[in-house]
């Protein structure tokens, strides 16, 4: 019986650990109320030109990336094998909340 309640613990703490991902959605519009722990993927012609995320720090701001090619400042991303995002270069908000963090593998480091 304890290695049931071990092993249940642990599928416990891995999903919750999951879930405090942060998940790419593709989406033709940009939310105007993005949710959290989601990374919308604003698409046009299968091309993704903006990254859409609610803040990570509670406040709830939008915050809009631009990916278009040559646009300053430009964002990229990589959506890995595990479903999770990675952005380059970090976000820096200038206004509001000023918060300063990198999303690596769906995770949020904060600066
Ligand atoms: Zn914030």
């Amino acid at each position: 019986m304890q290695i049931i309640k071990r092993l249940w613990s642990w599928a416990w703490s891995w999903t919750s650990f999951w879930e405090r991902r942060w998940k790419p959605r593709t989406v033709d519009d940009a939310p105007d109320d993005p949710n959290d722990k989601v990374i919308y993927l604003v698409e046009e012609d299968g091309k993704v030109w903006q990254v859409v995320m609610a803040c990570p720090c509670g406040c709830k701001s939008r915050i809009q990336l631009c990916c278009v090619p040559g646009s300053r400042p430009q964002w990229t991303f990589d959506v890995h094998n595990d479903g999770t995002v990675t952005l380059h270069p970090s976000v820096w908000r200038t206004v509001g909340c000023r918060s300063h963090f990198f999303l690596r593998n769906g995770r949020i480091i904060w600066c």
